[in-house]
């Protein structure tokens, strides 16, 4: 089961997609954890990225398309995956369906999961990350609002499309997650 997550920043994906992991046993892919441990790691891709992760905007197409497209490559995917915090713009969008076509596979589910602007800027100043300052947060928001809300709409025109409400406890939100997943 090949599944993506969206959301907005503070939507609660990475903690949703770590819950499926365990559950279904097919890996949670996040590219900002991927650019996070190739931050720490210093390497090149990581420095450059980390230009852009500090002030809130979107690390280049280039670099998580090609993070994603070794990572599906990689044996461990191949009864699925859980794309957390990818794709996030139109152009992430086809690359990722190009290279699924490639490999004859598609996706089974893309679940929103929809949380009001005011209890993500609640949840996003509750954190402690180093992006997560007032002004990071908010521009972390608009270029959710400017470049990936639109990628909902595109994912909401398929069958595979579904949505929830990321409100509630972690658990109310996993079982209904859960009854997506298990469904496919
Ligand atoms: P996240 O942990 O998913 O909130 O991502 C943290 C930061 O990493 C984002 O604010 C972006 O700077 C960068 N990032 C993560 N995933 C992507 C992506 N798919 N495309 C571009 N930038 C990304």
């Amino acid at each position: 089961m090949n599944v993506i997550l969206l959301g907005a920043p503070g939507a609660g994906k990475g903690t949703q997609a770590k819950m499926l992991q365990e559950r279904f046993k097919i890996p949670q892919i996040s590219t900002g954890d991927m650019l996070r441990a190739a931050k720490g790691a210093k390497t090149p891709l990581g420095l450059e990225a980390d230009k852009y992760m500090k002030t809130g905007k979107l690390v280049p197409d280039e670099i998580v398309v090609g993070l994603i497209e070794e990572r599906l490559a990689q044996p461990e995917c191949k009864n699925g995956f859980i794309l957390d915090g990818f794709p996030r713009t139109a152009s992430q969008a086809e690359a990722l369906q190009k290279m699924l076509e490639r490999h004859g596979k598609k996706i089974d589910a893309a679940i929103n999961l929809h949380v009001p602007e005011e209890e993500l800027i609640k949840r996003l100043l509750g954190r402690k990350r180093e992006d997560d300052n007032e002004k990071t947060i908010r521009n972390r928001l608009k270029v959710y609002q400017d470049q990936t809300a639109p990628l909902v709409e595109f994912y909401r025109n398929r069958d595979s499309f579904r949505e929830i409400k990321g409100l509630g406890s972690i658990e109310e939100i996993f079982q209904n997650l859960e009854k997506i997943v298990s469904s496919l």
